[in-house]
């Protein structure tokens, strides 16, 4: 008999029919002598939706009072889900009972829209698993010290589901999603792309922070840091298949270095639509430029990712970095109206079209030219690189955001990710 949790997305959620899937997968688990944690999401759009009402009444600034308001709605899609779930689980004969963030209690910090995990109340849970219920409890959502709700970013059940684990010390965290497992790319965009029947905790960390949406990156840093045992799989299989069977199947995400990875070289590649290249141009080239341009960006709370400074000419360079696109135009006006003037840089100039085009493996570190062969296929296939990144497993390119795909597609074929592993 083991403790196990179970995390469900939005489209497993989509609709009481698919909830009703959900509650006899769970008794089913139940009923095998399990103690069973549920985590949902809300019900596929009701994030979007809930998000888009706000956005029609939004102030025109965003205060941190605006945000508070914004988690607090928000975090309503998951309280539906829970409840409907307990009671879907009730009818199928299985006692279950629900709970929000607020009521665990899932203790955050105050960063509203972005909320970190500080800790978790293992006790009203533990209580309920030894009454014999399944014990369902709202994903993305926690309460900060003064009890304001707060949300965890998007996609943010994974970390919910893998928290609640790492707390309860659950013997297995199961992700179910609308995918069977973690693939080499979004099979949505590359039909070839192949099911890994387990992925390293480094290269799903890397996939994951480098744009694969199947789980959120900090439900990953949590399995790491507590080394909770981790599956991605599909909630789409029939409800009642075999309990063992199920249990092997989807992607597992190891801990162990040292295993052989399916993929000697490159193991996955990743893309990211979300960020946005600002370029600051005609700065005077001497020390401390890089520090007034990103200083400022970060004191304003706004992540940067690829950094770039050219080579100076007559005394002047161009210094270009990348931002999540929802950061752009804060970022933008920043630079334009106290950065710049007080540098006595030239111009400004930014451009959201671009994307970033990442392929990871930790092969990578004992072979070299693999960075070159990727710049060859982006070469062969006529697509210019604006800026390039490096780390030990990866190498990211940022390219025009109209050329994502066929870069995607190609490269994916030129590391033969589309050949079943040797
Ligand atoms: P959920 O609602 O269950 O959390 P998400 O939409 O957040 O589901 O994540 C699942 C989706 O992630 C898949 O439908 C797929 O399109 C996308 N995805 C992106 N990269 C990958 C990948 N490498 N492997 C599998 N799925 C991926
Ligand atoms: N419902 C939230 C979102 O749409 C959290 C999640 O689905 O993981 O982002
Ligand atoms: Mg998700």
């Amino acid at each position: 008999m083991a403790l196990i949790v179970h995390k469900y997305g939005g489209t497993s959620m989509g609709s009481t029919e698919r909830i009703a899937q959900v509650a006899k997968r769970v008794a089913k688990w139940a009923r095998a002598g399990h103690r069973m944690v549920v985590v949902p999401s809300a019900m596929s759009g009701e994030t979007n939706r809930l998000l888009g009402l706000a956005k029609e009444l939004a102030p025109a600034r965003q205060t941190p009072e605006y945000l508070r308001e914004l988690d607090m709605l928000a975090s309503t899609g998951e309280q539906v889900s829970v409840g409907l779930l307990a009671i879907a689980l009730q009818a199928e004969g299985q006692p279950a009972v629900s709970y929000a963030g607020w009521q665990v209690p899932i203790r955050t910090s105050s960063a509203y829209t972005k909320a970190r995990i500080d800790s978790i109340d293992d006790q009203r849970v533990r209580a309920d698993l030894d009454a014999g219920k399944v014990v369902i409890i709202t994903g993305f959502q926690g309460v900060d010290e003064d009890d304001n709700i707060t949300t965890l970013g998007r996609g943010g059940s994974d970390t919910s589901a893998v928290a609640v684990a790492a707390a309860l010390k659950a013997d297995e965290c199961l992700i179910f999603t609308d995918v069977d497992g973690v693939y080499t790319t979004d099979p949505r965009v590359v039909p070839e792309a192949r099911r890994m029947a387990r992925i390293s905790f480094e290269e799903m960390l890397e996939m994951a922070s480098l744009g694969s949406k199947v789980l959120q990156i900090r439900s990953v840093e949590f399995a790491g840091k507590y080394k909770v045992p981790m599956r991605v799989l599909s909630s789409f299989t029939p409800w009642d298949i075999d309990i063992a069977e199920e249990a092997q199947s989807g992607t597992l995400i190891t801990f162990e270095e040292d295993e052989p990875m399916e993929q000697a070289v490159v193991s996955g590649i990743a893309f990211n639509r979300d960020e946005a290249k600002i370029s600051v141009l005609g700065v005077p080239d001497r020390p401390g430029i890089a520090y007034q341009i990103l200083g400022a960006v970060a004191d304003a709370n706004i992540e940067v990712d690829v950094i770039i400074q050219n080579l100076s000419k007559d005394g002047k360079t161009d210094f270009s970095f990348t931002v999540n696109r929802n950061d752009y135009a804060r970022a933008v006006d920043l630079l334009k109206d106290r950065v710049a003037p007080a540098l006595g840089a030239a111009e400004v100039v930014g451009d959201t079209r671009i994307c970033k085009v990442s392929i990871v493996g930790i092969g990578m570190r004992s072979h070299v030219g693999v960075a070159a062969r990727m710049f060859r296929v982006l070469s062969e296939e006529g697509i210019n690189i604006q800026m390039i990144s490096t780390s030990e497993i990866k190498t990211s390119v940022v390219i025009d955001e109209k050329y994502m795909e066929l870069a995607v597609r190609a490269l994916h074929r030129a590391f033969d990710l589309d050949q079943p592993a040797a």
